[in-house]
């Protein structure tokens, strides 16, 4: 009874206890959690019990994940909500991980022509609107071992999730206020159509040019850059930067 009556309420179950040593050696393991400050260490501490108890996280193909891997992910998902909150991960319960890059077809009806086009894509992330987070080991193990700057599959892929949020994947996640809605708005309006116009001219932009498929893509990537190298995205888009450290919070140096 009481467990329906959470339930019901949306109340969580109680979060996983992560004991002592399996969070040391993952401190060992992601330089990013073991720089934070104490404070910060317990709350991600706390988050990623959280998520280790009401996400399922299941392994594709021939992939094996033991609980220290089940932790790393779980970490690695709740380090961008960290200044957030852990609610910010809602709205989703499972987060499936292949061992390396994986095959999707994919198929589009064009509107006017009503003509089916289906291809294939091979991918390192996927997040549907409400349904599951997908990674690629191979990728999130990566971004640990070699950091690239712009490069980060679980930022974007959390950034995808944060922006489908309020309904619309339109690269806007939810904001506190009209203000902060309009200050984002022109920020990032602006800087996508400036990259836009360098990827139409044939021109280098000064981020990753995948960035210019679309607003979301837009917000995912630069959101890559916020977690990799935040001085750089200061340097060449001062006005998106601002507002992803006023959403996200300052990024590790
Ligand atoms: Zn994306």
């Amino acid at each position: 009874m009481k467990r329906w009556l959470r339930r019901l309420g949306g109340l969580r179950t109680s979060p996983l206890r992560i004991d002592d040593a399996s969070w040391h050696r993952l401190l060992q393991r992601v330089t990013g959690a073991r720089e934070l400050p104490q404070e910060q260490q317990v709350r991600l501490r706390d988050f990623a019990g959280r998520f280790l108890a009401d996400k399922a996280i299941s392994a594709a193909a021939d992939l094996e994940l033991d609980d220290d891997r089940r932790l790393l992910l779980a970490v690695s998902c709740c380090l961008p909500v960290l200044h957030l909150g852990y609610d910010w991960l809602d709205g989703w319960h499972e987060l499936i991980v292949y061992p390396g890059e994986f095959g999707v077809r994919r198929r589009d009806i064009d509107e006017d022509t009503g003509v089916l086009s289906e291809w294939d894509d091979e991918l390192v992330g996927e997040a549907w609107d409400r349904g599951p987070l997908i990674l690629s080991w191979a990728d999130v193990v990566a971004d640990l071992d070699e950091p690239t700057a712009g490069y980060h599959v679980v930022a974007h892929e959390i950034a995808h999730k944060l922006d489908a949020l309020d309904g619309h994947m339109d690269g806007t996640p939810p904001l506190p206020d009209a203000a902060r809605r309009r200050a984002w708005i022109a920020a990032f309006q602006h800087a996508y159509d400036a990259v836009r116009a360098d990827v139409d001219a044939g021109r280098e932009p000064v981020i990753d040019p995948y960035a210019a498929e679309a607003p979301d893509e837009f917000f995912a990537v630069t959101t890559e850059y916020h977690f990799t190298d935040a001085s750089y995205l200061r340097e060449v888009l001062p006005d998106v930067a601002r507002e992803l450290a006023l959403f996200y919070g300052e990024a590790p140096a």
